[in-house]
């Protein structure tokens, strides 16, 4: 069997001639196509306060940036004010994942506090979450690894007695990056009251090539994010005279062009066909992966709908798993390195035996569209001949 690579770019025929008319009409900024790209996600998402941007690193950098500064017009959305005035604010934060969730605090220069992540699911552990929350808390950054959803109810009840204890409720930041698709109680990530970040980059479920988008929970954050995205300029509505404005809140350079937004467009009903096929796959190594020596699956609790951006799980010897499967043709991975263990961070470091366990036993294997019913039943015969 020739060799299943744990990612695939899915790109739609369609995009091709999508982006020849693009780069043909004379305009490749940010127009006319990252509005029709912007409300088919809204559309989609059922929320209009999503705002498109270049990157999810770009979209966690605005969301930090935001949360971190008070807004000129005192929008709700400043509660990490006193992060900046000398008071010592901390950004909790999940190690397990991209150095894309975490880049953004450092470089902002924000402090962090690392949360140990259950390794039952790989998502950040609650309990660990309820211990270390203090009056200097102002942020949560989480990951929904492999696009398992944190349980974000669990999560607002633990927000409810921090702003009980604390007198400031911290902002939440969902890195959606591996969970297009994803919904948790029925519904999709980015309607939990959060501000949740999905990544459009060349691997995940939906590709602009490059780009992300940030979901607010209210309009006037997502207009704040519009003008930040631009320099701090409004280049929407109608009559601006752009070099005319006066920039109130100095802004960056962050939005999506027509050129990503016409890929984007052009992958969206190819992303949702997709999903159900990662899903699908996902079930069936669910069933077929159950009691085997060494292998332990993780959690799967009722509500929560993973997208399934790839198939993880936890093994003994984890080296020799990843080079029996290799022999077998098939490509698997740790995928993400813990992030705390960088010398750039090294002021942070703490004890965190959850990410210890995880980090030594976590491996992913191939789930995607990619995969057919003959492949994955070659997985799982490889993996059950034992490793
Ligand atoms: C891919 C990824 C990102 C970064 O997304 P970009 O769009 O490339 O900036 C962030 N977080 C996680 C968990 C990712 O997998």
């Amino acid at each position: 069997m020739a060799d299943i690579p744990l990612f695939k770019v899915a790109m739609s025929p369609r995009a091709t001639a999508d982006v020849g008319e693009v780069l043909a009409s004379g305009f490749i900024g940010q127009g006319p196509r990252n509005d029709a790209f912007e409300g088919a996600l809204a559309k989609i998402l059922g929320t209009p306060n999503v705002v498109t941007v270049s990157s999810a690193t770009a979209g966690l950098h605005l969301a930090l940036h935001m949360a971190a500064s008070a807004a000129a017009d005192g929008t709700r959305f400043d509660l990490a004010r006193r992060a900046l005035s000398g008071e010592g604010g901390e950004i909790l934060t999940s190690p397990l994942t991209c150095t894309a969730t975490n880049w953004p605090i450092v470089t902002q220069g924000l402090d962090l506090r690392w949360i140990d992540v259950d390794p039952g699911s790989l998502n950040i552990s609650l309990d660990d979450l309820a211990r270390q929350i203090g009056p200097r808390t102002r942020a949560i950054v989480l990951v929904h690894w492999a696009g398992y959803p944190v349980d974000l109810i669990a999560l607002s009840d633990l927000l409810d007695q921090a702003e009980a204890a604390h007198g400031v409720r911290p902002v939440v930041i969902e890195d959606c990056a591996h969970a297009w698709g994803t919904t948790f109680g029925g519904r999709r990530l980015g309607l939990h009251g959060n501000v949740a970040v999905y990544s459009f980059q060349a691997i995940k479920h939906l590709t602009c090539g490059d780009g992300g988008a940030v979901v607010f929970p209210d309009a006037e954050a997502a207009e704040r994010a519009r003008r930040l995205r631009w320099y701090g300029m409004d280049r929407r509505t109608p009559g601006t005279v752009r070099w005319k404005q006066d920039v109130s809140e100095a802004g960056f350079k962050f939005h999506m062009n027509d050129i990503a937004s016409a890929i984007g467009m052009a992958n969206l009903d190819l992303a949702e066909c997709n999903v159900k096929i990662h899903r699908d796959n996902a079930a069936y190594y669910d069933q077929a992966l159950q009691s085997i020596d060494g292998l332990q699956l993780l959690e799967r609790k009722e509500g929560h709908d993973s997208a399934a951006w790839v198939y993880s799980m936890r093994v003994k010897r984890r080296d020799d798993f990843i080079a029996r499967l290799g022999i077998g043709g098939i490509e698997a991975s740790p995928v993400h390195m813990r992030n705390d263990v960088h010398s750039c961070v090294a002021a942070y470091r703490r004890p965190l035996p959850g990410v210890d366990e995880a980090d030594a036993s976590m491996v992913s294997i191939p789930v995607g569209w990619w995969v057919d019913d003959a492949i994955r039943k070659h997985v799982v015969e490889v993996i059950r001949q034992g490793w």
